[in-house]
């Protein structure tokens, strides 16, 4: 018999040779339905591959990241076997699972897919998920595995066959099709009950621009149609929300190939949303004792030899400009720029914390293809700020660092986000991290610490810190569910050492600084982004760069909506008058369409009354008020940053 630990720590025993299905099926039932794979002894299995000796054993099923990544890899081969049955002769590279979904790389020929040739592969797919064909493993010596393609005509799998050894090589048969694949699979074909094909692509072999151009289809497939369904609908959804196509529709930035690629511009609109932000950042870091600095966009190499970022980050830098025989790079992180700061005055203990904070502008070298809308650019604006504190400060000023983090996730309707907290491997002392064992449990020992008292959803991740300390990762979701990496928290003993910071200590010693990196606005650029979606460009009334539009319902009643215009200004509400000749109809859809938070339409009764009557975008009309009482209204709104 051999030994089985189940998460919970329960030991049973089982016959030599059972499988993880099997151990389900010996609970119920309803759970062997749900097995897609396993995790043996902390690897990833198939749910049907025979266990021989004592294991640990976790059921992976559509809930695990490991059992979805399965289920989709295992819907790539059920492509690829619906496409060698339409398209006879076709040949495979790769097809992995993606964070959503899966695609497989392909050659057929002179054959360009279709649109068409799509929804055909998809009623093909269906029929050869419902025959529920076993996802069969296979382990074959090298010499039969290249004998098998090499009747195939299989140059792709040939090529990926000769970096593999005998003993390490294994085929996975479904239906008709085999493909070389170390695995694992899900059980069997039927458990994939709903999948659409969403993507035709090209894709250089290797990547590389000089092979040849294979066809990459991507699918997406589900345990159940309603998951589909809803799948779909928030693929719409985010559609109608897409930021590049707000950001476009409502005036709020633009990219020219003048100017070059991944460069934003902001557009007045863009300007105004970037300005509250800042206002917003501004009010709560000076109440949380901060202070304000701007530094320059560029810098010497020697700063960033010193500060390691060259020669090790060259890649995502500008190449640098010659000067007075000097080389200077743009900035691709302010951080080297406030240590200089922090290092301009002697410090003491009555110094610490020091909190310095600047929007700063950075550039970024992001390969081409890499680029997209506001999420991936080259220039970014960083709510950045860096506290230099004592090992004693440092549990406090973390944990104030996370309220402002959450103070702002409530401020902006947040309601879902996760902490990832990167740790270091002690393996790679000395070469990934700072060689400094003690300092690494202690702070990453702190930081766990705070995000438990503070009741902070978060996991942790192995081997993931920076070279330089713990860090955690914002992931936040719009309201459609959708996952944003917002911005990075890291704790850094390394860099004050680095740049030779110190303080005087109480008893009259000098000392380091440890070093807080903070951002949680993340960049204008992507937070915009998110907020686009967030908001499906309906910003709340503090930020939406218009917050007012006056309408009179004709000429008559332009020079009352003038004088209200005025009033409005002078609250430093931002307004427009719309004295088109257009029909009062017109005026409103059109306002609605431009995601105006606040309509005020005037006519004869509101001229002689001294009121105007109050739309809210989305609400309708919410009746007649004094000019003065809404006014006073809005200004509260406003201020108090409802949504
Ligand atoms: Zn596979
Ligand atoms: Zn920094």
């Amino acid at each position: 018999m051999i030994k089985i630990t189940l998460p919970d720590g329960a030991v049973r025993e089982f016959n030599p040779g059972i499988t993880a299905l099997e151990i389900a099926k010996s609970i119920s039932e309803g759970l062997a339905r749900k097995v897609l794979a396993a995790e043996i002894n902390g690897q990833v299995w198939d749910a049907t591959r025979p266990i021989e000796q004592d294991s640990s054993l976790k059921l992976l099923t559509w809930e695990d990241k490991d059992g979805k990544s399965t289920f989709w890899h295992s819907s790539a081969h059920l492509m690829a076997e619906a496409v060698e049955s339409l398209y006879p002769g076709v040949k495979f590279w790769v097809g992995p699972a993606l964070e959503k979904g899966f695609y497989y790389d392909m050659d057929l020929g002179a054959r360009q897919l279709t649109e068409d040739d799509l929804r055909k592969l998809e009623v093909k797919m269906n029929e050869l998920a419902k025959a529920n064909n076993k996802y069969e493993r296979k382990g074959i010596a090298k010499k039969e595995a290249i004998q098998y393609f090499d009747e195939k005509g299989d140059l792709y799998k040939l090529d990926l066959l000769q970096g593999l050894q005998d003993g390490e090589i294994t085929f996975y048969t479904q239906g008709n099709f085999t493909d070389l694949c170390r695995g694992p699979h899900i059980p069997a074909t039927g458990f994939i009950k709903a999948l659409k094909l969403t993507n035709i692509s090209g894709a250089y072999w290797k990547g590389d621009e000089k092979n040849k151009m294979l066809t990459r289809v991507y699918g997406v497939s589900f345990p159940s149609q309603k998951e589909l369904d809803e799948y779909l609908l928030l693929l719409e959804e985010a559609k109608k929300r897409d930021h590049r196509k707000l950001g476009k529709e409502l005036g709020i930035y633009t990219m020219d190939d003048d100017v070059g690629q991944g460069l934003i511009m902001w557009m007045p609109n863009g300007t105004i949303i970037i300005e509250e932000l800042e206002k917003l950042a501004k009010e709560t870091e000076q109440a949380a004792g901060y202070k304000r600095v701007i530094t320059p966009h560029i810098a010497k190499e020697s700063m960033y030899l010193t500060s390691g970022h060259l020669p090790y980050y060259a890649d995502s830098m500008y190449p640098p400009m010659e000067l007075d025989g000097e080389k200077y790079y743009l900035k691709s992180m302010n951080c080297p720029h406030h240590h200089k700061i922090f290092a301009a005055e002697p410090k003491s203990y009555r110094d610490l914390p020091y909190r310095i904070a600047e929007y700063g502008t950075v550039y970024r070298y992001e390969q081409s293809g890499e680029l997209f809308g506001l999420m991936r650019v080259r220039c970014l604006h960083m709510n950045d700020a860096h506290i230099y504190c004592t090992k004693e400060q440092f549990e406090a000023e973390f944990r104030a660092v996370n309220e402002m983090y959450i103070k702002y996730f409530k401020i902006f309707g947040i309601d879902k986000y996760v902490m990832r907290l990167s740790l270091h491997s002690p393996e790679k002392l000395g070469q990934k991290y700072v060689n400094e064992p003690e300092l690494w449990k202690e702070t990453e020992d702190m930081v766990r610490e705070v995000l438990i008292s503070s009741q902070i959803p978060y996991i942790e991740v192995q081997d993931e810190a920076a070279f330089y300390g713990p860090k955690i990762d914002v992931q936040i979701y719009s309201v459609i569910g959708r996952e944003f990496t917002l911005a990075t928290n890291q704790v850094d003993f390394s860099q004050g050492r680095s740049f030779k910071l110190h303080y005087t200590t109480a008893d009259n010693q000098s000392d380091t600084p440890l070093i807080i990196h903070r951002a949680p606005l993340g960049t204008h650029e992507r937070f915009i982004g998110f907020l686009l979606e967030h908001y499906a460009g309906k910003f709340p009334l503090w930020l939406a760069p218009l917050q007012v539009k006056v309408l009179p319902i004709s000429d008559k009643f332009i020079d009352y909506s003038q004088s209200i215009l005025q009033k409005l200004k002078n609250s430093d509400i931002r307004a427009e008058v719309d004295d088109r000749p257009e029909k009062i109809g017109k005026k409103i859809r059109d306002t609605e369409l431009a995601r105006v938070p606040y309509m005020l339409v005037v006519g004869e009764k509101e001229m002689n009354e001294n009121k105007v009557s109050v739309r809210r975008q989305g609400k309708g009309d919410t009746g007649v008020k004094s000019i003065d009482e809404f006014i006073n209204e809005t200004i509260i709104e406003i201020k108090e940053r409802r949504e």
